[in-house]
């Protein structure tokens, strides 16, 4: 029994037998102490509401050591060695619903080597939302072809495809929709316009193991989908990275180019077909993610049942928005927790402060990214020696002119982000997230004058 839980019930058996005009009052304090959110806010010198910690990620048990020691004495290291990572390829195949899977040594090159298997390169645009990881970008510009910028809808957090024709040119090749938080893009729309302008779709569902579109798992519906496994994602190995496809010809290229230009099936020998790099993912990475796969399904049960609870929960603070979620969506891999934050619900307490409060309470959260297209390494790139020779003056001087993403502008100032780990708590794990952040709107106040 809880220690709020035997206190009320002994307050109950005494007022039972006390006055009613005591028993009442008595009641008022007991369910304030109860809820901790009347104390003085942790960060002015109250009581936090938590002391302990979140899950710590990534888990490690027994199998994990086991499958690592197994590959450090067989010796076969490389994936050409051994056969863990072409093990990892078939079950993580089957797990997404897809023919076929090529493991990368992370997600950036699996991104790299679908576009690379794509034939995206200078001269051509590829279609990006503002609101991800900054991979999402660096590849096209590594590929030496123009990011463009679609801004994002403000509910859902993702690219906003009623912004995507406008952004649409004779040069563009490809829509890369980003997974966000590990909550889904609208795929239908985005699937649709690529169909109509004849582009080429890659799922960054770097963020979004075991997500789901109508009930298919994501990552499945573009050309390509391209998977993390570094360490803070859902499923790691440290670093990883996985491109799956129905294409078979396209992992066959994208197979050569990840592996110095060789054949598929000529794993080892001195003849090349194309050009390539090396980003193989190893044995122990491979091995690895076959046993923290084991417990990937169960974890993604958890982050839903609590962050569906926890959903419930904080939509009814005033100022607090959970990230919606589009009608086609049937599962979210909640690799993060998205919320809007209003400062005016709050007497005025900006979200940096609000941010640092709920620290104090001792419940960890983040404000997320910053505006990517905003980023000055964007200019710089465009105005290097190697894109002059590519792009005109006047191309690059439209595209900053038209680099302005306003709605992600907002968000980013707006935005505040639980991790997945923390979703792998416990029911009372979600009540305190949100006893902290109810705590913190009665005490706004205060709050804005400290
Ligand atoms: C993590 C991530 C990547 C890159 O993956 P790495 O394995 O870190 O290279 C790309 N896109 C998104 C959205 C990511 O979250």
């Amino acid at each position: 029994m809880k220690k709020e839980e035997m206190k009320r019930r002994r307050f109950l058996q005494t007022a039972a037998a006390g006055t009613a005009v005591v028993s009442l009052a008595a009641l008022a304090v007991l369910e304030s102490e109860k809820a901790g959110e009347d104390g003085q806010l942790a960060l002015l010198g109250g009581k936090p509401v938590r002391n302990s910690g979140f899950p710590s990620w990534p888990m490690i048990e027994k199998n994990d050591e086991e499958a690592w020691a197994d590959v450090l004495q067989k010796k076969g290291w490389c994936r050409l060695n051994g056969d863990y990572v072409d093990q990892f390829e078939k079950e993580y195949a089957k797990l997404t619903g897809v023919k076929e899977c090529l493991a990368t040594s992370n997600g950036t090159n699996a991104l790299f080597g679908s576009m690379s298997a794509l034939d995206i390169g200078p001269g051509d645009e590829v279609l990006v939302p503002p609101y991800t990881f900054v991979a999402t970008v660096n590849v096209p510009f590594l590929r030496f072809a123009l990011p463009v910028f679609v801004d994002i809808d403000p509910e859902t957090f993702q690219m906003d495809p009623a912004k995507i024709e406008e952004k649409i040119t004779e040069r563009t090749r490809c829509i890369c929709p980003v997974h966000i938080g590990g909550y889904v893009a609208n795929l239908d729309a985005i699937l649709e316009i690529a169909k109509k302008h004849n582009l080429y779709v890659v799922e960054d569902a770097c963020q979004a193991h075991l997500a789901e579109w109508k009930g298919r798992k994501v990552g499945s519906w573009g050309d390509a989908g391209c998977f993390s496994f570094q360490v803070t994602k859902n499923l790691s190995s440290g670093e990883g990275g996985a491109i799956i496809s129905n294409n078979s010809e396209l992992i066959d290229r994208a197979y050569s180019f990840h592996s110095n230009g060789r054949e598929r099936t000529n794993k080892y020998g001195y003849q090349y077909i194309h050009n390539g790099t090396n980003m193989r993912m190893t044995e122990f990475q491979g091995a690895l993610l076959l046993q923290q796969m084991t417990r990937l399904e169960a974890q993604a049960r958890i982050r839903e049942t609590n962050a569906e609870y926890l959903t419930e929960q904080l939509q009814q603070i005033p100022g607090i928005k959970p990230a919606k979620h589009y009608e086609g969506c049937t599962r979210t891999a909640y690799h993060l927790y998205m919320l809007r934050y209003d400062a005016s619900q709050f007497a005025g307490v900006p979200r940096a402060k609000f941010l640092q409060a709920l620290n104090a309470e001792g419940i960890s959260c983040g404000g997320g990214y910053t505006p990517l297209n905003k980023e000055p390494f964007v200019e710089e790139t465009l105005r290097n020696r190697t894109f002059q020779a590519v792009y005109s003056k006047e191309r690059i001087d439209q595209y900053l002119k038209e680099n302005h993403c306003p709605e992600n502008d907002k968000l980013c100032q707006e935005a505040v982000w639980f991790f997945q780990s923390m979703l792998l708590g416990t029911k009372e794990d979600m009540d305190q997230i949100a006893e902290a952040i109810r705590k913190i709107h009665k005490n706004a106040a205060a709050l804005a004058k400290a």
